[in-house]
Formats: structure tokens, sequence, C-alpha cells
């Protein structure tokens, strides 16, 4: 049986001190909220930049540390592919064309950088790590509408790691290709995020370092609860908000400002209708209603980093997809709130041994 580490979502990191070397404790919430990114070191008492450069390990403890117990412990991964990790990994036709036509990269270069995409090794994390790389996913390449797979990994037990951890700012980890494992006759090398899951480990290694995976679509069905009737007054109460601020808006002459953002944004299809701000704020309220309800016992910065996420409706949407959001937003949520029971029904999926070639 798998080992599982203890689940916490950013809740308190490490910041090492570049002046004395001293390891600081810093919470998310400062991590997040403090404009000037600056606090005191513990160690020297002097002042020093805290963020991505000077993250620390969190746990000096971690148990995969140790190369023995590697192989013991659950390793996560998220993809949109559910016959993930594939024999070959090809450059959609789409960016060669790009890479081609449009920024106009000599032939030699599309050609390494094509041999670097598809023989890029494969990261594994912790549990935190592999949701957070959904959600960073989901924000930042626009993949909301798509699926996406939880996957349980297992290592093989003669797994080859480089011993210690590589500095994901100051090493080759993130981008390190099967070329370059092979080449140092390993299997894969651990390294330091500091930007998802910050301060804990991951994994970049070779294919066949995986013995077998396990694999369950997101939102986990079983983890969606019938929705309260309290619950949907309150979201529908907002979407009447909504409306009648619309309402209101029509009912109204455009103001000046209104006028100019018309004509500048005039389109071959008409204008869009511009929709008062105030319809945005009372659906950003709506979030943060559904964050009080299923994401009670976050840390404030793991909170803020699931709204962003997570696209909200619009105001000229309606109930329906106010419903479906919520839905939505109930079982991604739950991954974050509920990690034993996502751990216990994953560890129930068949196991599953990647294809060889
Ligand atoms: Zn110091």
């Amino acid at each position: 049986m798998l080992i599982e580490r203890p689940v916490e979502f950013a809740n308190e990191f490490r910041m090492r001190c570049e002046k004395c070397n001293a390891s600081n404790w810093l919470s998310s919430e400062d991590y997040f909220r403090i404009p000037d990114a600056i606090m005191t070191c513990d160690g020297c008492r002097k002042d020093f930049n805290f963020g991505p450069a000077v993250v620390d390990l969190t746990d000096p403890e971690d148990p995969a540390l140790s190369d023995a117990a590697l192989p013991d412990l659950a390793w996560y991964h998220t993809t949109t592919d559910p016959e993930w990790p594939r024999t070959s990994r090809p450059l959609e036709d789409s960016l060669i064309w790009h890479l081609r036509e449009r920024a106009h990269w000599p032939e030699e270069q599309i050609e390494r950088y094509r041999r670097r995409h598809e023989n890029q090794a494969i990261h594994l994390g912790t549990y935190e790590a592999a949701i957070d790389s959904m959600l960073r996913r989901i924000r930042d390449e626009n993949e909301h509408q798509k699926s996406f797979y939880l996957h349980r990994v297992r290592l093989r037990p003669d797994v080859k790691i480089e011993s210690g951890w590589r500095n994901e700012n100051s090493a080759i980890a993130a981008k390190i290709t099967k070329f370059d494992l092979t080449n140092d006759y390993i299997d894969g090398v651990r390294y330091l995020n500091a930007h998802e899951a910050i301060g804990s480990l991951s994994l970049a290694v070779i294919r066949e370092a995986i013995e077998s995976t396990q694999r369950i679509s997101v939102p986990i069905p079983e983890l969606i609860d019938q929705l309260r009737s309290r619950v949907v007054d309150q979201v529908r109460a907002f979407r009447k908000r909504v409306l009648d601020i619309r309402a209101a808006q029509v009912s109204k002459p455009p103001s000046f400002l209104e006028t100019l953002r018309l004509r500048t944004s005039e389109l071959p299809g008409g204008s869009p209708p511009i929709e008062p701000i105030e319809a945005y704020d009372a659906l950003l309220e709506m979030a943060g209603f559904a964050a009080d309800e299923y994401l009670g016992g976050l840390s404030p910065a793991a909170r803020d980093n699931f709204l962003r996420s997570l696209q909200r409706p619009r105001p000229v949407d309606g109930d329906e997809v106010d419903l479906a959001w919520l839905y939505k937003f109930m079982g991604l949520a739950a991954l974050l709130t509920r990690p034993c029971e996502v751990q216990k029904i994953l560890s129930e999926q068949p196991w599953q041994t990647p294809q060889t070639g």
C-alpha cells in the first residue's frame, strides 16, 4: 500500500535569507498580501525580499528526501488526457505552423524545440502540487471547459532518483528532458517547487520510472452533494440582483463615458452591450458566498487561488449557468477540502501499467 502524506494547502512557507542563509517561516497570507515583499530575518534581523527566488523546503523532514522511501509514496499528476502517460508527446501541428509562419523560426530551431518538447520529463508531485497545477491551467491556459483527470502514481521499486534536490530557480529541473536524465544514468530528479505547492518537492522522471497509475475524472461525482435549497435560493437572489441592475441600466440613457466605450468597441456584428460594474460586483459577491459555503477551513491564500481560477458566471448568463457553475465549484472545492476522501476513492481504482514503446 502506498503511503499518503498529510495534505495542507498553502498555509505556511519558508524563505531563505540570502544574507545569513537562515530559513524563515512566512504565512501564505503574508506571502501574497505584503505589497513590497519584504520581511525581517529571524537570524540576522535584517530585512530581505521574499518570493519564488528564495523559497526554501517547507519540511526538512519530508519523507520524499529519502531514496529508500520514494517508491513507497503516492505521487500525483493532473492532466486533460485520460491516457497519460503516453509513449509520445507530439508537438501540435498548429504550434509548428505558428513557429514557422508567424514567428519565422528557422527549421533547425523548430526541430530542436520539437525534440525537447517530445522528450520532456514527466512531472509528479504531491497531491497539493497536482491540484495547484490543475487550477493554474484552468486559469492561465483557458482550459476551464476541459475535463481533468487526477492520476495517482506508483514508482518502480528500483527507481533511481538523483540524491538530494535541485532548486527550480537555479538548476535545470522543470524543463529537464529524457536525454538529460539518461545521460546522467538516472530515472529522475527531485526539485523544489517555487510556484505551485510552494516549498514542496516534485519529481521529473522518465516514463519508465512509473510502475503503474490510477485515474479518476474530476470533479468526482461521489463528492458532489445535493445542492441545499438555502444555497440555491441565495444564488438565485444574486442573479435577481444582477437582472435588476441590468434592467435599470437599459431604462437609463448611456452616460458620456459609456457612449465613448460603445464607439471604441464597434465591431462588425454590432457593439457588445455594456454591462454595469454593479452587476460584476454582485457576481463577485456570489463567488464569495460560494467560497464561504464550500471552501471552509482553507487558508485565505488557497481560497484566493481557487477563486481566481474558477471563471464566474457573466452578467448576461442566467440561473442555468449559475447552477452548473455552483455544481462545478462544489465538486472542485471538494478536492481541496476533502483530500482524504478523494485519495480513498482514487486508491480503489484499478491500477494501469503504462504502455511500453
Ligand atoms: Zn538573515
